[in-house]
């Protein structure tokens, strides 16, 4: 067993440069880009520039500098989308799914940042 990174994935492709990306806000060791299919009015992915998997992979394998920035990263994404209900905003909700239970679709680790309405139970199904 563990992770084997797909250097094909989309996000990759977007970190080389090879696809086009709507940035909101880039760190030394993540970047943070607006989600082509938005699910809420504000649809951020904040991912880390190295080749994790999933969020448990990131934890395992990363560095504590890229583990810090990264978090970094999401708190200071949701100030730029003025979400942040420690600055006035009216909050947020984050997320990463994992695997095949988790659904997820890109095999690249990431976190959704989901917000500008109010966003209902945490799982509708
Ligand atoms: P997952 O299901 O893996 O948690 O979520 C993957 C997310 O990536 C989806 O919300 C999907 O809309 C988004 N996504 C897929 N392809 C692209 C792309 O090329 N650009 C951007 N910005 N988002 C994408």
């Amino acid at each position: 067993m563990g992770y084997e990174y797909d250097d094909q994935n989309i996000f990759a492709k977007i970190l080389r440069g090879e696809i086009p990306n709507d940035t909101v806000l880039e760190t030394e060791h993540s970047l943070a880009f607006r989600d082509i299919a938005p699910q809420a009015p504000a649809h951020v992915l904040v991912i880390p520039k190295g080749a994790y998997v999933t969020q448990d992979h990131f934890a395992e394998a990363a560095s504590a500098d890229e583990i810090v920035d990264f978090m970094r990263a999401v708190g200071e994404v949701c100030r730029i989308l003025g979400v942040a209900p420690g600055a006035g905003g009216a909050g947020f909700r984050t997320l990463s799914n994992a695997g095949t239970h988790g659904v997820q679709e890109v095999p690249h680790f990431h976190m959704h940042v989901l917000a500008g309405r109010p966003l209902g139970p945490m799982l509708a199904a």
